[in-house]
């Protein structure tokens, strides 16, 4: 190994340890669902992203399984030779009937997603507005693009807006995009979508809302967009199909031009080997689901509302969540640590976030509680929190 390699690793893996932000990695010994199995140990799960069970659904299972039968495990070439098989077009069909847009395309990834839709439209003489807090995914795609990336402060609209009117008039720019997280997963609350789309309008901005925790949480199902009627207002639509739809990618749901651009300019859309076949049709059956019945976004929605309560009343710092993602905030991040490591011992897995995925000093445990969850599991859980939050001190 070259020596300047070995002691750039050694000197920065040691430092994330010695500050408590080196992230140890637990492989689950089963399926992902509401309880998960770890170092053999059943634990109540509270840190997945699969909203509605989906993931471990039967009869999505079933119907992998079918397609997997037909067509194989791979699609065998990127989507423009011909790795498009029938499915990926019904499926790209019933995204855009979802998201109520005339086109949609989908990606391998909700994150490979905004390295092709972010580039694939804006470059260098361009200039991007970003929220301070938007996703990893959503930087590296700006960064991609090479256009200019303006962050506003989170959720500041009089921010968005002053940052939005000075790029206009700079005139220094051929487009300008705003983007947003619909949802942030880090705290749970929206993005005010009312007032950005008022801001495009006056400043001729292109719109991109990265619904990636909103899909399956938000508009009875149908996202964030979807919840404030903005359907035909936002440019760009973006999801990912690997949160509450269960599987795996992600997409962009627009107009039909956007759509038949990015099929000829998004790289990962060229060049990346198209979604597996079982993959794609779970997806279309998921997303099926959700657009005929609301049963199980209702049964997320109560339970998080349960769980945030139970937490509340505790005395915990819950933060602001406007969605079932319910962080309990601890502040310093060997404490936080601790606190999520402690939990596990007593059968809770709810994992630690810290610097850098969160700001310093805002370290928390996030709980994502599910429709799969049952009322008996979110009180054993909530005891355990109890226990836990009084022996380190969190709550009295
Ligand atoms: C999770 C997430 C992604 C990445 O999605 P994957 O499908 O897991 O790659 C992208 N954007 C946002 C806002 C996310 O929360």
């Amino acid at each position: 190994m070259s020596k300047s390699l070995d002691t750039f690793l050694e000197k920065n893996l040691n430092e994330l340890k010695e500050q408590g932000l080196y992230n140890e990695i637990d492989p689950v010994e089963g399926p992902n669902g509401p309880i998960i199995k770890i170092g053999g140990k059943d634990l109540i799960n509270l840190s997945s992203n699969n909203y509605l069970g989906l993931a471990t659904n039967d009869e999505l299972k079933r119907i992998a399984k079918e397609a997997t039968d037909k067509y194989g495990v791979g699609a065998g070439a990127v989507r423009t030779i011909n790795g498009t098989l029938d499915l990926h077009v019904k499926l790209e069909e019933k995204l855009a009937e979802f998201k109520g847009t005339e086109a949609a395309i989908s990606y391998q990834s909700g994150f490979n997603c905004n390295m092709a839709a972010i580039s694939g439209v804006m470059d260098k003489n361009d200039a991007i507005l970003s929220d301070q807090l938007n996703h990893a995914s959503i930087i590296d795609g700006c960064r991609l693009s090479r256009a200019k990336i303006i962050a506003y402060k989170h959720n500041d609209m009089d921010d968005l807006r002053a940052k939005a009117k000075e790029a206009k008039e700079s005139g220094l720019y051929n487009k300008i995009m705003v983007i947003t997280d619909g949802v942030f997963s880090m705290d749970g609350d929206l993005a005010k979508l009312p007032e950005i789309v008022e801001i495009a309008r006056e400043f001729d901005l292109i719109t991109y809302v990265d619904d990636a925790h909103g899909s399956g949480v938000m508009g009875k199902g149908k996202g964030t967009v979807k919840h404030f009627g903005l359907e035909k207002e936002i440019d760009f639509q973006i999801g990912t199909l690997s949160k509450a739809i269960g599987v795996v990618g992600g997409y962009v749901a627009g107009s039909k031009q956007l759509i038949d651009w990015l099929k000829v300019r998004s790289r990962p859309f060229l060049f990346s080997t198209a979604l597996p076949p079982g993959d794609v049709a779970a997806i279309t059956a998921a997303i099926q689901m959700l657009i005929d019945s609301t049963e199980l976004h209702d049964k997320l929605w109560d339970n998080g509302n349960y769980f945030k309560a139970g937490l509340e009343k505790l005395g915990f710092d819950i933060g602001h969540s406007e969605t079932p993602i319910t962080p309990t905030i601890i502040g310093d991040e060997k404490l936080t640590q601790q606190f999520s490591k402690r939990l596990a011992e007593e059968g809770v897995y709810a994992k630690s976030i810290v610097f850098p995925t969160v700001p310093k000093g805002t370290g928390r445990v996030r709980n994502m509680p599910t429709a799969a969850h049952t009322k008996e599991m979110l009180d054993d859980a909530l005891a355990i929190y109890e226990k836990v939050g009084k022996e380190l001190g969190v709550i009295n």
